[in-house]
């Protein structure tokens, strides 16, 4: 089947770099920290449910998703391991779902945790639940400073169990860490302050990937990681800490190949127009699958362990390549857009730079038209 699917454009996800890059990423762990590993928004791209069971065998304990949608596809699949929900849930039906698939979630304000227990006591049910605080990133969670009456008021309120008290970092990728340990000691002083009115939180936890390669004193009992277990690092300053593999790969193959004269338009628009006789390769990938239409003229790709610069439009099924200076391009030769061919490779950070974003945001875009292939 995986010879059929390779016709015309896929990913291929290589299995035995994740794992690697989760033993790397637990070598620098104390054995009291665990790691959770983040697969929300199919696992960055990479297929949840295969990550998932990849992860969890080389040494994760423990999965972060963002959707109820996210955390009950990985229960179908039979995941059984702890799977936090890291986004806002805020009605009964959620957490009624919640409690069926026996997901956790993470409570992010009181009128929302005396929902929860109001729904749970319909059923008798306890639940395990997280406690975000805001320490500074301005999104989920109670602020910092109103920490201990809302985990005070979550620990009298029926068939909550306080699992964790948790945050989340702004700015740890950034090579000036001043924001992050700003941040770090406001999460400190609300955990005191939960202590010093007896209230023990069974676990903390605040680290993503950069805090995780680069500040051990932020790994708590748990360290929540994704870009990391992909491959990626979040910050070129954090190359030299860890040597990760990346586990994504984007391919395609060539589809016809054509000469055209001097002076001929290339692709919607004529944004090319050669300049003198060329060969050019189409090849069967588009915007549609995930390469940003704003990379035309761009992008280059590898086909032979050689590069090769995309011309024209990318079109939201094809796209075109100047191959006029290799001599034995072939139609079903395989392109790579992302991945190794050779000695030659090509990041997700590449194109990130290109685009002015963040490589993160790359992953998540390669759309499922795309088949997973594991390997
Ligand atoms: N924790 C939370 C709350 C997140 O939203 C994310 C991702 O955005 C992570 C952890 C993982 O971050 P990273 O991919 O940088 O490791």
């Amino acid at each position: 089947l995986s010879e059929i699917i390779r016709q015309r454009a896929w990913v291929e996800i290589d299995l035995s770099a994740l794992s690697h890059n989760v033993v790397q990423i637990k070598q620098l762990l104390s054995p009291k920290t665990t790691l959770m590993a983040v697969v929300k928004a199919d696992a960055y791209g990479h297929g949840a449910i295969a990550v998932a069971q990849t992860v969890l065998q080389a040494g994760a304990k423990a999965l972060a998703v963002a959707t109820l949608g996210e955390g009950i596809e990985l229960r179908e699949a039979g995941i059984t391991a702890p799977i936090l929900i890291l986004g806002a849930i805020n009605t009964p039906e959620e957490i009624t779902a919640i409690a069926h698939w026996n997901l956790e979630p993470t409570l992010c304000y009181p009128e929302q945790a005396l929902m929860v227990s109001d729904t749970l006591s319909q059923y008798e049910k306890p639940l395990s639940v997280h406690l975000k605080l805001d320490t500074g990133m301005s999104r989920l969670g109670t602020p910092w400073h109103q920490g201990t009456e809302f985990a005070s008021l979550v620990q009298q309120l029926p068939y909550l169990n306080l699992s964790s008290v948790y945050s989340h970092l702004a700015t740890a990728d950034d090579p000036d860490p001043s924001h992050m340990y700003l941040q770090h000691k406001r999460f400190k002083t609300a955990i005191d302050n939960l202590k010093a009115q007896g209230i023990v939180p069974p676990r903390l936890h605040f680290a993503n990937s950069a805090a995780t390669l680069i500040a051990p004193q932020l790994h708590y009992d748990l360290v929540r990681v994704g870009l990391a277990l992909y491959g990626l690092y979040p910050a070129d300053h954090l190359r030299s800490i860890v040597p990760l593999k990346p586990v994504l790969q984007v391919k395609a193959k060539i589809t016809q190949i054509k000469s055209i004269p001097a002076n001929t338009g290339v692709s919607y628009g004529y944004q090319f127009v050669s300049d003198r006789p060329m060969k050019i390769a189409v090849v069967g990938i588009g915007y549609a699958d995930g390469v940003p239409r704003n990379l035309s003229n761009r992008l280059q790709v590898l086909i032979h362990g050689q590069r090769a610069c995309q011309i024209g439009a990318i079109t939201m099924d094809q796209l075109m390549l100047d191959v006029s200076h290799l001599r034995h391009v072939k139609v079903g030769d395989v392109v790579t857009l992302i991945g190794k061919d050779e000695d030659q490779e090509i990041s997700a950070d590449h194109w990130a730079k290109m685009l002015g974003t963040i490589s993160w945001e790359i992953l998540c875009g390669f759309k499922h038209r795309l088949p997973r292939i594991k390997q």
